[in-house]
């Protein structure tokens, strides 16, 4: 008997069933051992038939009174009827197609029952429920273990196996030092792991849990810290000239550095003048002015010799950046090119050549870049903007167009500092705390439907007065049952009304050209109102913008709502959010709250958090974060900042985890990062 055994040596796992648990990753008896529950269903407070709720699972205690076959006798589908009761009443319970049951019953048995109660006609009746009889096997009482499941596994199939599994628990030892075991109060995995899968007490479970969770975030952390080792100490890079500053770039400029992109760039010149390569996430709220502190690490590379590019996540973004990087570098000799999906061929294979021959010192694009025939002379350094919205595959293929160079990579995303030593588990972390002086406080406002007149007469007033405005609106999905305002629908309604007003129309059925077009004419200042759906892009930087409406904010984000939010407030007038919301809902009503009571990207990010947890957010999978089995990134945190500490003690103490005491982690981050992520272990 051996942990690693595969799953067919249990009884009745067959090449079928076997199949549909690889679907799962469960191909040993570890690996099902170690999958464990979502949740339990507490079946354990009987409930009495007049008090229970309607269509929620509950558990009763009945006597049977009697019951019927309904229907011809003959007919195999008459469903079965029986009558119970209990000291407040009685209840109808209803059996489809089961004929076959009507002998299990008979007046004046005790059942115990697991199931909805609905109303049918003034009657209560239960249908299908989970019964049992004095004296069946299996108990249908007690603290239930819900597994994640995958199609053709039932809930009691995948019960029924982790009983079978169960004399393998006794095989599982100890692994973690004794310090780290005493220091935490571990309980032994084998009793967490026994635990978690039988619950017999609930404080058994939480001591269970809590060293599963312990383990789990120790071996992703640890993983985690290294493959950024890794990285960090076997790569040689390219190492800039100390002597080498940007005192013309910083002459040059417009504004003063702010204290956060001073301490961002300080921290980036010297990964820049350092052997390893730079590996670095900037992190800073929208409108912190990321794109300048860039433009200093591309300025310092040029000057040593080496290209840079800088790679935006839409076409109208990387437009935008080109205009800036013109402005800011040509003066200085430098020539940025922006390689976009519009130029006709021979233009694109001119700048190509002209990049190749290294005569283009900064390039700007979309993912379009990555492409194979995109080459460079001598690349040093690779910037991606909102990084958020590109995998580690993407970052990573535009990296192999150079040798080794220096990666700077740019959220807006504000992601809580624990979360993001995870996400980014192979980056250094920069953030910019800080705004550009003189921003004024964007004013929010949550607003129903009935101020909608009075929020339009707001808009066209401060649109006379030569501001600009955005109205955005939710995408609507085909399957919106709740009636929701269109990006069109406002369009139309807008027009008649705002005479005289330049409105512009953006929708999710346009061509990103289109789309493109029409932003850029506000940019420019040819459109005064934007009406759109959710495409106003992530980073768009229009000054003179100084109103946002949000139709039906309950259908945003909190952290896309900043996002949108972040889009005002850039320049010197005082700028408005006016949220309208859907739903006097008590969920949407504090989400609405988090937003008018904080500017603040972080607290808000950490609200959006706790309301839909890390995965729906930041899209993990994209970020190589393998999925947990247990452990709760958000929920855990206390947990997981403990752990950091241990994962990186260990890593200090054995790079390689190569020492006997490491080979059972070793063992475990291989399981967990499968080939997800490529570990030299
Ligand atoms: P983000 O961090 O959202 O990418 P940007 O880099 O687009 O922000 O900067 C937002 C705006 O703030 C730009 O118009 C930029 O020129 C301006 N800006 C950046 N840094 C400063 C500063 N230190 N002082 C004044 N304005 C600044
Ligand atoms: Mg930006």
């Amino acid at each position: 008997m051996n942990l690693n055994d595969s799953i067919q040596v249990l009884k009745g796992v067959g090449a079928k069933r076997k199949e549909i648990l690889e679907k799962m990753n469960i191909r040993t008896v570890k690996d099902l051992v170690y999958t464990f529950p979502r949740k339990y269903e507490d079946r354990r407070t009987v409930s009495y038939i007049m008090n229970a709720p309607f269509n929620e699972d509950v558990l009763l205690e009945v006597i049977v009174v009697s019951k019927k076959l309904q229907g011809s006798p003959y007919n195999k589908k008459a469903p079965l009827k029986v009558l119970v009761e209990d000291s407040t009443g009685n209840l109808e319970l209803v059996f489809f197609n089961a004929k076959y049951l009507a002998g299990y019953f008979f007046p004046g048995q005790q059942l115990t029952l697991f199931g909805k109660i609905t109303l049918n006609n003034g009657r209560r009746q239960m249908v299908h429920p989970e019964f049992h009889r004095t004296g069946d096997k299996d108990d249908i009482r007690g603290l239930f273990p819900v597994y994640p499941l995958t199609e053709g596994l039932t809930q009691g199939q995948m019960r029924n196996l982790q009983l079978l599994a169960e004399p393998y628990h006794g095989l599982i030892r100890e692994w973690l030092p004794p310090e780290i075991v005493d220091d935490n109060n571990l309980c032994p995995p084998s009793y967490a792991v026994t635990n978690i899968h039988f619950p017999s007490e609930e404080r058994r479970v939480l001591e269970g849990r809590y060293r599963l969770v312990f383990e789990e975030l120790l071996i992703l952390q640890t993983g985690l810290f290294y493959i950024k080792k890794g990285i960090k100490s076997f790569q040689k890079g390219i190492k800039l000239d100390k002597n080498v500053g940007v005192d013309e770039f910083l002459n040059n400029m417009r504004f003063q550095l702010t204290e956060g992109q001073k301490r961002a760039y300080k921290e980036i010149e010297a990964d820049l003048e350092d052997s390893r390569p730079m590996n670095r996430l900037v992190q800073g709220d929208v409108g912190s002015g990321k794109t300048v502190v860039a433009e200093l690490a591309m300025y310092k590379t040029v000057k040593c010799g080496f290209q840079a590019v800088m790679m935006a996540p839409t076409e109208l973004l990387a437009r935008q950046h080109i205009e800036t990087l013109k402005k800011d570098f040509e003066p200085l000799g430098v020539r940025c090119e922006l390689l976009s999906g519009s130029m006709k061929v021979k233009e694109r294979r001119e700048l190509l050549e002209d990049l190749k021959e290294g005569k283009i010192q900064i390039l700007v694009g979309t993912h379009a870049i990555i492409q194979p025939d995109v080459e460079f002379a001598d690349l040093g350094l690779v910037v991606t903007d909102e990084q958020h919205r590109f995998g580690v595959e993407q970052r990573n293929l535009l990296t192999r167009k150079g040798k080794d160079p220096n990666v700077l990579v740019m959220t807006a995303t504000p992601i809580p500092r624990t979360l993001a030593v995870i996400l980014f588990g192979d980056l250094d972390i920069s953030i910019i705390d800080t705004l550009p002086k003189g921003r004024k406080p964007i004013k929010t406002f949550l607003r129903y439907e009935e101020s909608r007149n009075k929020i339009y007469d707001f808009v066209r007033d401060k649109v006379k007065e030569g501001s600009q405005a955005y109205v955005v609106a939710p995408l609507i999905e085909e399957s919106d049952a709740i009636k929701v305002r269109s990006a069109e629908e406002i369009y139309d309604e807008l027009v008649p009304r705002y005479p005289g007003v330049r409105i512009g129309l953006v929708h999710g059925a346009m061509k990103p050209k289109e789309k493109d077009e029409i932003m850029l004419s506000f940019k420019n200042g040819e459109i005064d109102v934007l009406v759109s759906t959710v495409v106003i892009e992530v980073g768009i930087d229009v000054p003179n913008a100084t109103i946002m409406v949000i139709e039906n904010c309950e259908r945003f984000g909190l952290a896309q709502l900043h996002q949108l939010r972040g889009r005002v407030g850039r320049g010197e007038k005082q700028s408005y959010c006016i949220l309208i919301s859907g739903s006097k809902g008590e969920i949407a009503e504090k989400r609405n709250n988090i937003m008018v009571s904080s500017s603040d990207g972080f607290v808000i990010a950490e609200e959006d958090l706790k309301l839909r947890g890390p995965g729906e957010i930041f899209g993990t999978r994209q970020h190589g974060i393998p999925e947990l089995g247990i452990a709760d990134l958000v929920k855990n945190v206390d947990i997981l900042n403990k752990v950091r500490v241990i994962a990186e003690d260990i890593i200090e103490k054995d790079p390689a985890l190569s020492e006997p005491e490491d080979l059972e982690l070793r063992d475990r981050i291989r399981m967990m990062f499968g080939d997800k992520i490529s570990l030299n272990l």
